[in-house]
């Protein structure tokens, strides 16, 4: 399993690895450590989060975004130079492979653990259905603490 998250401390981006063992989550940049809850993790499931230590963590389709959108754009910019050149076909082939590619890449990836309130991403953590799907309110909720923190 591994967890993606920003630095509490100097913001630096990092991956780590971590299994039921793990105590804390050192910054290779800055030193700073998190200590990680007692029992957030289960065998290969995750609890809470590591980092922040919320309980509030949601499941989602673990998709490149980047990538979305690069393909999309593949397909927009290749179908219409194709129809610029009044290639009919190729115009359907931009449009429509591109399109496939997205679906085919949307039921290829895995899932992902995601964290409401520091939005830490667990990949590799079992069982993650049992936590299900992105909810709006928890969402706000957490986006307004946030708000409010700052302020
Ligand atoms: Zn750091
Ligand atoms: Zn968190």
């Amino acid at each position: 399993m591994n967890v993606t998250y920003a630095c509490p401390q100097c913001d630096a981006p990092l991956r780590q690895n971590f299994d039921e063992s793990t105590t804390e989550l050192t910054c290779p940049a800055c030193s700073q450590r998190v200590e990680t809850p007692p029992g957030a993790v289960e065998g290969n499931q995750v609890r809470r989060c590591l980092v922040c230590p919320s309980t509030d963590l949601y499941v989602r389709k673990d998709f490149p975004q980047r990538l979305g959108v690069a393909l999309v754009a593949v397909g927009i910019i290749g179908s219409s130079v194709a129809w610029f050149y009044g290639s009919l076909l190729w115009t359907w082939v931009f449009l429509f492979g591109t399109a496939l590619a997205d679906v085919v890449l949307y039921l290829l990836v895995g899932e992902a653990l995601m964290c409401y309130r520091c939005g830490a991403i667990y990949r590799g953590v079992a069982e993650m259905d049992s936590h299900g799907g992105f909810d709006l309110e928890t969402h706000e909720r957490y986006r307004q603490m946030a708000a409010r923190m700052k302020s």
